[in-house]
């Protein structure tokens, strides 16, 4: 981006890996139902990697984290279940070990020979992992010659396994952070214009930083999902009992000053899906114009929004997505989410370049099956939106030369 330092960051195909132990770091932080694996994409985004390694005959020692055990053992934060659908995934067997340090990780790496994959235990099962201690650290790197870091969606933590690590091997990125990187360091700080940005979701107050850099980027901005009420009240607007964060409204003026000043087009939803309470089948109407009446909640933008948001969208080259438009995991107040995934999938049809970042709007991908008509869907909701305000990861400055 123009206002950071550009990083001079090795790329694992900078790297001899031939015969070496090359430690990954990768995102297997996949959501589980018991010891099921709800959704692979995960494990699946970072077969790339591992299909070049394995190709050069490099000894893959794959380290990662799953969920929030808090320094303890727990049965189901276990990534075995993980060892065996990569194993399906690469078509060939990943030996697990049962512990990511200590004499269990050693015996395992030992065994290792060229082309073979071995994932180690969460690295949380260990509060070392997350205090970023530099015993810890080293105990990680003891297992290998070479590091490569694979997981974006923890680049933004200064962990020993994004950045500890790093004081004791030599290190790359891998494909997937390469592909990151590629959509949302090159193409947004250079982006062809128009360049869009709809930013949706609840809270205003993690994502104002976020608008605030925007703003210097891009040349109009789409405001939805209940951060735009805070907006809306902002500009002196009824929006009835619908989600509101007080303490926020000073900053969306300060926003709406600033896009005013440069010329951004900043659009709010001009109406809104209400109901009078939040339930899966409460009645829900069309109110008739921005303001909101004083009993009803705002739950989703309103067909007028959605039409000229859809004209937005295809007026331009480069869309940048995150955020719900509403309460999208009810089906009935998912209409505008699902409207701005449809008509991005169309812009990337016609051309423009389109990213996705973010849980929840990923989320309502995967409910229309559009993910793969987006040109990027990032892995990493925390680490995308900070790297949009132009922050420096704590990863990748770790491994930075
Ligand atoms: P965030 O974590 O800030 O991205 O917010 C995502 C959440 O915003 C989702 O769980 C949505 O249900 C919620 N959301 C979106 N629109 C609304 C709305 N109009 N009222 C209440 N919650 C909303």
């Amino acid at each position: 981006m123009t206002d950071k330092p550009a990083l001079k960051l090795k790329r694992l195909q900078d790297m001899t890996v031939n015969g070496k132990r090359v430690l990954i770091r990768v995102d297997y932080n996949v959501p589980m139902k018991g010891s099921k694996i709800e959704d692979n994409a995960r494990i699946r985004e970072t077969l790339k990697t591992l299909e070049y390694l394995i190709a050069e005959g490099g000894k893959i020692v794959l380290i990662a984290h799953l969920g929030r055990p808090k320094g303890k053992v727990e049965a189901k934060y276990s990534l075995k279940p993980v060892a065996e659908e990569l194993a399906k995934l690469l078509k060939k067997p990943v030996a697990f070990a049962a512990d990511c340090v200590g004499p269990v990780a050693e015996k395992a790496v030992a065994a290792l020979k060229a082309g073979d994959v071995l994932l180690l235990e969460n690295l949380r099962f260990h509060a070392e992992e997350e205090a970023n201690d530099a015993a810890f650290a080293k105990a990680l790197a003891k297992n290998a010659d070479l590091f490569i870091q694979d997981a974006f969606g923890a680049l933004h933590r200064a962990h020993a396994s994004t950045a500890g690590v790093t004081r004791h091997l030599s290190g790359a990125v891998g494909f997937l952070v390469q592909r990151e990187l590629e959509f949302l360091d090159r193409v947004i700080g250079n982006p062809t214009r128009p360049f869009l940005a709809i930013i949706g979701g609840a809270k205003v107050s993690d994502k104002l930083a976020v608008l605030d850099k925007l703003l210097d980027r891009v040349d109009a901005l789409l405001i939805g999902g209940a951060m735009a009420y805070t907006f809306l009240a902002a500009q002196g607007i009824n929006i009835g009992k619908s989600l509101l964060e007080k303490d926020q409204i000073d900053a969306a003026k300060a926003i709406i000053e600033k896009a005013y000043n440069k010329k951004v087009e900043c659009l709010l939803p001009a109406d809104h899906l209400i109901v009078r309470e939040i339930k899966a089948d409460s009645p829900a109407s069309v109110s008739q114009a921005m303001a909101i009446p004083s009993d009803m909640i705002g739950v989703d933008i309103g067909p007028h929004t959605i039409e000229f948001f859809q004209e937005h969208i295809a007026k331009a080259k480069t869309i940048f997505w995150n955020g719900p438009m509403g309460i999208f995991e009810m089906p009935a107040f998912a209409q505008g989410s699902l409207a701005v995934a449809k008509a991005m999938s169309e812009a990337t049809g016609t051309g423009a370049i389109t990213i996705v970042g973010g849980g929840d709007s990923l989320a309502v991908l995967a409910k229309t099956g559009l993910a793969a008509k987006m040109s990027h869907c990032s892995t990493g909701g925390g680490a995308s939106l900070e790297l949009l305000e132009g922050k420096v990861l704590p990863g990748l400055a770790a491994l930075a030369s």
